[in-house]
């Protein structure tokens, strides 16, 4: 079971599950209101989020949803609060209330190419038996960017797209000097080969970086990255982009050069970076 983690007096996780693929959960303690970072992937998760929350006497007010996958809104009916999302975003929900998500009618998605075998996995892990969801409409709609208020600590919302969905959001707050990515800089996996491409990820990198942040949450991560931890990553997505344009795509003389050039050993990690640009690069 996961255990909710104080970074602050006005940040709380609750850390990500790999075998169900649950992303990070955070709460964000204003003055006034408290605002919840993604719904979670099913009533459970969102519970767990809220019980650990209230036993620290944090309760939220409103919700913000960093893309339509899965697993970041099942939780929505049990969060039961107003919640925020772009209006791509608000489209995908409409999508989905209209699925079921028992076992033949997820294989059928499968086979059609419409849900990939890792959530329709994960999914039924998840669920269990209870195969009912109810996603409620988003409250909040809106297209590019959001400011919201707390009360002594703000958040910007801004809708960033990318590789992995292109209704993605990140969300900063100044006051803590946090940046929660969602998945933004993960693969697009709703594809034949999971990959990056070279345009989204350069666009991606500088908005990112435009911002002065000190923990980088990546939702399927661990734990939040440091600012040293997230400028290695985002130099490896860098130089893996840069390698495969000057190489068209050549994965051995990009490894090759990776290490050589820019004295990154080739981990996985490093291998799994560069695969993704070499599945992107047309
Ligand atoms: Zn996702």
């Amino acid at each position: 079971m996961q255990t909710l983690q104080k970074l602050s007096k006005r940040l709380y996780y609750l850390p990500s599950y790999q075998k169900t693929d649950r992303p990070i959960l955070a709460a964000i303690v204003g003055n006034d209101q408290t605002l919840f970072i993604d719904a979670g992937n099913s009533s459970s998760h969102a519970r767990l989020f809220k019980e650990q929350l209230a036993s620290q006497q944090v309760f939220g007010d409103i919700v913000a949803i960093t893309h339509w996958h899965w697993d970041h809104v099942f939780g929505l009916s049990e969060m039961d609060m107003p919640s925020i999302a772009n209006s791509m975003t608000f489209d995908n929900i409409k999508v989905l209330q209209k699925y079921s998500w028992e076992n033949q009618a997820l294989d059928e998605r499968v086979q059609k190419g419409i849900e990939i075998p890792f959530c329709a996995d994960a999914i039924k892990l998840e669920l269990g038996r209870n195969r009912e969801v109810n996603l409620p409409d988003p409250t909040i709609i809106f297209d590019k960017q959001l400011k919201l208020n707390l009360g002594g600590v703000t958040c910007m919302i801004e809708h960033v797209g990318g590789d992995h969905s292109p209704d993605s959001n990140i969300l900063y707050i100044p006051e803590e000097k946090a940046l929660f990515l969602g998945d933004c800089l993960y693969a697009n996996m709703y594809a034949e080969k999971w990959h990056y491409t070279i345009e989204n990820m350069s666009m991606l990198l500088e908005k990112i970086e435009s911002y002065d942040a000190n923990f980088y949450f990546l939702s399927h991560h661990a734990a939040p990255l440091t600012k040293d931890e997230f400028s290695s990553f985002a130099f490896l997505l860098k130089t893996s982009a840069l390698l495969t344009k000057k190489h068209k795509g050549k994965r051995e003389a990009i490894a090759v050069d990776i290490s050589k050039e820019f004295g990154l050993e080739l981990t996985d990690d490093v291998a799994e970076v560069i695969g993704y640009f070499v599945n992107g690069y047309v």
